[in-house]
Parts: structure tokens; C-alpha cells; sequence
């Protein structure tokens, strides 16, 4: 039991009277492990850790003033679809019929998470007012034994008699309702209110009623999967045994579908999974969920899956962007021996070493979906090559989904983009305001309005500072010890980073600092001197000692220019070469070129040498990298397929490169990730 019974039985109280309880809420983080049995690291609150300047700071701002309300009024109800309208219609406060895809209330409780995860550090009232007014709204909706899912029932009210609850997987009514009891959570940790968890609770007992007796047929109920993540956290906020019972029951169930498949990861056990298979969102989603259930149960027969399957995706799936799902449509398990197990997937995980580039699907929510997997292994373990995953999907994969205006959305993330395309492909090639499935927009606001909250964690008496950025923490200790510092960096266009102890009520505990995978030659200073170890990539790297207020930290993370290349097994990337810094990965696009010259004719030597530049004015200001590659003489292919091999002339030009995340926010363009390398003899 989580909470002694007199407490529970206060908040139980609360909850059902709708009180107002921000004490209870104080100090809850986006993924709250503060008593998860299994967990070795704490989350910090959501209001405990801010961005205060550089990198993140500006995204956050980008997120408070653009994209939540952006979103809000696309939301609202455009000639696209109605999300928000869907909910008044269903509440009678509004007429007409429903419209829109079967998933839209789950990609609206999306943007309902990330526009409350934004008032932990804005306090902002229009919106948190606006925010109750909707969630009203959303109560109104909800049917009185807590069913709530506005195409079920708008499509029922119609007249539709073969429609029901769970009646046919394609409603993706458990996604919908995982993400109502996620943004739920997140409301209340961020506000102390409890009418969206209300909300929440009540859909929730309704799942436990509706899935006492789980059948193969309920079971087929499993799309899409982020009701793992959303009932265990549901368990976290309100300590009722009853929701952690349910997600244990819900991962159970998944045995009971009757010819399965890989797209929804169904085909065998998830105990006996050791490779990532099928739709990447779905996969991912599942994993994290799973992984909680492992935060809070300590499951083995969890762990082992998990941890053979994140080395099968780390080591043989993931893109170099942290982008998840090569595919848009495919098979699997492709080329397996007993041809009658396979099935079609689609938006999903190739075969092991399949990482096509132009036609990479990496969905911007499977890149999500990566994020909120790995946050999660490294709360189960304090596992630094966890968090480096969480950062380089942040960084890049997960970024390049929105433009710099905010309004502006990728659902695929691919690597390398031309004019012409060799295929057609189904999604859009340059950034829109609407995608018919609206999944990934609200996932990319709720992701950075929570991006503070990955930066740090706590364990006994120790802070784990996580990722890099202007920010501050003021958070307590299991003691109670209460510590404020902040961090001032120039992160991701420099390495170096300065934490400062602004306060501590006891002077003895430990900061731990990620030290990240890439950082070869890292250094520490305590308040000027040399610390008395030498820190190693991919482990924190402990300060144990005496702090007083004003005591500060040098943490110096070298960012050389890296030329990477892949695995001999990546068919698409052979013999070419990709530029990393850092965390960011860097493309080629197409207005960087000479005129003339098309990212198809571009050739690296492999001893390139780049050198970085802030420039402020390009693309809301990045470290751009230049120096010198050639391009070859494009020639006329007309229409072959092979032909006799031509020496092509190399021209040298002076070449630039940018981000990979912020490609495209110049008009239409051509870009690549990977580029032909010319190999230099000695
Ligand atoms: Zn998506």
C-alpha cells in the first residue's frame, strides 16, 4: 500500500468531492515514481524544474505562446475536424454530428496534457480557466457509469445499432481513454485540482467493471496502447490498488487474442518478445507501459523483454535521429522460415539493420514513444545510456516534427527528402497545420511543455542532473532536504555547463551529472578546482561532498565535430558518412547549396573538416557547420536502371550544414542525414 489508510481515505474524499487539494498534488512529476517500489530514481515535480534561458527556455516559450494556442483554436472545431466540438455535441451544448477519425479525443486529451503541463511554470488563469471550462464540458459528456468517447457515442446517437463500447478495435477507445487518464494526472500534478481526475476515475472504474472478465474478443481492445502508461500513473495520483491491478490485468490480457499479429505486437507472449516488431507507435507505447508496470511491481518476466528488445531497436532498429519505424507498410517478421505467422504491419519496425532513409517512416509519436520508453528504463535503473536515447530522440527526431513557427507539423520524420521522389509516399513532405491523423501535433506540444521535467531526478540523497539547459530546481530530498540551484549553459551549441547551489537546508548530499555517451574528454570543476576523478561517457558522474549556497560546478562536455558512420549491415547508409555534435545530428539542405548543385550530387571526403559557427539570424539561431565538399557532374540517367559505369567530375564548394531538426522551415527543400564519402589512401 502506497498510503497510510487514514490518508487514503482523506484524498479518496477529496477526489470524490471534487475538492481542490494542491498539497496532495505538490511535488508530482510527468511520470510521478516518488513511491514506486521499483523505481531507483525519483521524478521531480512538475513545477519543480523550469527553463529559465537558452535552447529549451526558447522551445518552452514557443510552446506557451504558439503552439497551445495554436492548437487550442484548431481544436476547437476547423472545417479539418472537432475535436472539442465532438465533446459539446455529446454534452448537448452543441448540435450536429460527430466528425473526425475515431482517435481524435486521445489526440485532444494530448493537447489538454501539454496546455496544463505549461501552467506548472506559467500559472497562467485564461488558460487554466479555459482548461476547467472544457473539462466541464468533457464531464457533461461522460455517460453516468463513466463510458466516454465521443465517436462511440455521437455514432450510437445516430442511430448506428451495431456500435458499442470495445466492440471493435479500430475506435481506439483505450487510447482515447489512456490519454484522458494521463493528461488527468498531469492536470492535477500541475494545478491541485481534481475535476479532470475526477474525470479520469470514473472512466477508469468503468474499465473495471466493463473488463472483469476479459475476453478474447474484449481483449482485441489494445490498439495504440497508452492505457498502460495512463491507469499506472492514474494508480500513482490516487494510490487505489484497484487501477494497478487493472494495467496488470490489461498486459495479461494481451495472451488471450486469437490470431494476432506483429503490428499490434500480439503474435507471441509479450514475456517471450526479444525484438521490437510491428507499428512503432504502438510498440513503443506498449514498452513504456510496460515498464511502468515494472516501476511498480518489479516483474522479471517484464525486464527481460524490455531489456532485450531495447537492445534489439538500440542496436540494429533505431535511426541515427533516435527515429523509430523504417516502414510504411511491410511485413512480419519478414523472411521468417514458418511463412503462416506472418502478417502485414504498417508505420513500423523493419527487419533488423532495414533503416531506409527517403523512405524512413519514424513517426513523430513512435520518436515520442522512444522518449517516454526510455525516461522510464532510466527511472527502473539510473542507466545513463537511457537518458542519452530520451536526449538524441529530444534533440532531433522528436524536434524535427514542428516547424519554428509552432503551427507547422511532420507525422514522418524521414532522413533524406529529394526532387524528384524515386516513390510516391502517403504523408505529406513538407511541415502542414493539419494532418489527417492529428496524432503527433499534440504529442510535440505536450512533449516540450514537460521537457523540463526529464531534466533532473532525485534518489536518497542524491540529484541526478539528466539533460543540459538554462534552468532552475528547487525540490526536497527523501530527508527533506531542501535544495535550489540552477544551471547556466549554452547547451546544445556548447558543452559547458555551470551548476550553482543557490540553497540548501543540510549541506551533505550528492550531484550526479550525466556524463553523455559522445563525451570522450569530460571535465569537472568544483568552485574552480579540478574534481579529484576524471568523469566517463555514459555514467553519472558523482560529487559527493560538503554544498553550501553560492557553491558551484564547471561541467565541460568537448563538442568536436564527428563524422559517423553505420553499421556495414545498413545496406542504405553503406560508404556514406553523417556529421554529428554533440547531441545534434546534422543534414544537408538544399538552400545551403550552390546554384546548380542538388543534395544528390554532394560527396563528403571522409577526412571533411567542419567548423562551427553560431549564426543567430539562421532558423531562430543554430550552430551551423561549414567547410568544403564537391559536388559531381549530374548526368541524364534516361529512365535505366543500371548502365555502364561513368567516372562522375568532382568540383569542390564551400558546403554548410544545419541541424537536422530544423530542416525544412525554408520553403520546399531537399535534405540528407547520410552522404556519399570518398574514402582518402594514405
Ligand atoms: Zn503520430
Amino acid at each position: 500500500m502506497k498510503f497510510p489508510k487514514h490518508t487514503l481515505r482523506l484524498f479518496v474524499w477529496l477526489i470524490a468531492a471534487g475538492v481542490s487539494c494542491s498539497v496532495l498534488a505538490e511535488g508530482r512529476g510527468l511520470v510521478d515514481t516518488t513511491s514506486s517500489s521499483f523505481a531507483q530514481i525519483r521524478t521531480v515535480g512538475l513545477n519543480e524544474a523550469r527553463w529559465t534561458q537558452g535552447f529549451w527556455a526558447d522551445r518552452f516559450a514557443l510552446c506557451r505562446t504558439q503552439m497551445v494556442p495554436g492548437m487550442e483554436r484548431l481544436m476547437e472545431g476547423t472545417n479539418y475536424s472537432q475535436f472539442l466540438r465532438n465533446f459539446e455535441i455529446v454534452a448537448k451544448e452543441a448540435a450536429g454530428k460527430s466528425h473526425g477519425a475515431s482517435f481524435n479525443d486521445g489526440d485532444f486529451y494530448k493537447f489538454m496534457e501539454g496546455a496544463s503541463a505549461t501552467l506548472a511554470a506559467t500559472n497562467d488563469r485564461a488558460l487554466e480557466n479555459r482548461l476547467d471550462e472544457i473539462i466541464a464540458v468533457i464531464a457533461k459528456a461522460q455517460e453516468k457509469n463513466g463510458y466516454v468517447d465521443t465517436w462511440v457515442q455521437l455514432h450510437q446517437r445516430s442511430g448506428e445499432t451495431n456500435i458499442a463500447p470495445f466492440q471493435n478495435p479500430e475506435n481506439f477507445e483505450m487510447y482515447n481513454l489512456g490519454h484522458l487518464m494521463t493528461a488527468a494526472c498531469v492536470h492535477y500534478r500541475a494545478t491541485g485540482k481534481t475535476n479532470f481526475l475526477a474525470i479520469a476515475r470514473k472512466a477508469a472504474d468503468f474499465l473495471c467493471d466493463t473488463f472483469r472478465n476479459p475476453t478474447p474478443a474484449l481483449a482485441n481492445n489494445l490498439i495504440c496502447p497508452s492505457h498502460y502508461m495512463g491507469i499506472v500513473e492514474l494508480y500513482r495520483a490516487t494510490g487505489d490498488p484497484r487501477y494497478l491491478e487493472l494495467a496488470k490485468k490489461f498486459l495479461a490480457m494481451r495472451d488471450l487474442v486469437k490470431d494476432g499479429g506483429d503490428d499490434n505486437q500480439d503474435r507471441i507472449p509479450f514475456t517471450q518478445q526479444e525484438e521490437a516488431e510491428g507499428h512503432a507507435v504502438r510498440a513503443n507505447y506498449l514498452y513504456a507501459g510496460a515498464a511502468d508496470l515494472f516501476l511498480e511491481t518489479g516483474d522479471t518476466n517484464l525486464w527481460h523483454p524490455l531489456t532485450e528488445i531495447w537492445t534489439n531497436v538500440v542496436a540494429k532498429k533505431m535511426y541515427i535521429t533516435g527515429g523509430c519505424g523504417a516502414l510504411y507498410d511491410g511485413a512480419s517478421p519478414d523472411g521468417a522460415k514458418d511463412q503462416k505467422h506472418i502478417t502485414r504491419v504498417h508505420q513500423a519496425y523493419g527487419r533488423d539493420f532495414q533503416l531506409p532513409n527517403t523512405t524512413a517512416y519514424s513517426e513523430t509519436c513512435a520518436n515520442i514513444g522512444n522518449v517516454l520508453w526510455n525516461w522510464r528504463m532510466f527511472l527502473a535503473t539510473g542507466d545513463a545510456r537511457f537518458v542519452d536515447v530520451v536526449e538524441l530522440a529530444l534533440y532531433n527526431s522528436v524536434l524535427s516534427g514542428g516547424a519554428l513557427d509552432g503551427t507547422n507539423f511532420f507525422y514522418t520524420n524521414p532522413l533524406r527528402v529529394t526532387e524528384p521522389m524515386p516513390v510516391e509516399l502517403r504523408w505529406s513532405r513538407q511541415r502542414v497545420p493539419f494532418v489527417s491523423s492529428f496524432c503527433c501535433p499534440p504529442n510535440l506540444v505536450r512533449t516540450i511543455a514537460e521537457s523540463a521535467d526529464y531534466a533532473y531526478g532525485k534518489s536518497g540523497d542524491s540529484i541526478w542532473v539528466n539533460l543540459y539547459g538554462g534552468s532552475s530546481l528547487a525540490t526536497k530530498l527523501a530527508d527533506g532536504n531542501e535544495i535550489k540551484l540552477s544551471q547556466e549553459t549554452d547547451y546544445p551549441w556548447n558543452g559547458r555547463v555551470r551548476i550553482k547551489i543557490q540553497s540548501c537546508d543540510k549541506p551533505a548530499f550528492a550531484l550526479k551529472l550525466r556524463i553523455p555517451g559522445w563525451a570522450g574528454s569530460a571535465s569537472v570543476r568544483i568552485n574552480d578546482s579540478p574534481a579529484d576523478n576524471s568523469p566517463k561517457p555514459e555514467s553519472y558522474f558523482e560529487i559527493r561532498r560538503s554544498w553550501k549556497a553560492g557553491d558551484f560546478v564547471d561541467l565541460d562536455l568537448p563538442m568536436p565535430v564527428r563524422l559517423m558512420e553505420a553499421n556495414p549491415f545498413v545496406e542504405e547508409d553503406a560508404r556514406q558518412a553523417a556529421v554529428q555534435r554533440g547531441p545534434i545530428v546534422y543534414c544537408l539542405e538544399s538552400p545551403d547549396l550552390p546554384p546548380g548543385v542538388k543534395v544528390s550530387d554532394v560527396v563528403i571526403p571522409s577526412g571533411l573538416k567542419l567548423t562551427m559557427r553560431y549564426d543567430r539570424r539562421l532558423l531562430d539561431g543554430v550552430v551551423v557547420l561549414e567547410g568544403k565538399a564537391m559536388a559531381q557532374a549530374r548526368t541524364d540517367w534516361n529512365g535505366k536502371l543500371y548502365r555502364e559505369f561513368q567516372p562522375a567530375e568532382l568540383k569542390p564548394f564551400n558546403v554548410r550544414l544545419i541541424p537536422y531538426s530544423v530542416w525544412q522551415n525554408r520553403g520546399p527543400s531537399e535534405m540528407s542525414v547520410w552522404l556519399p564519402r570518398i574514402d582518402q589512401t594514405r
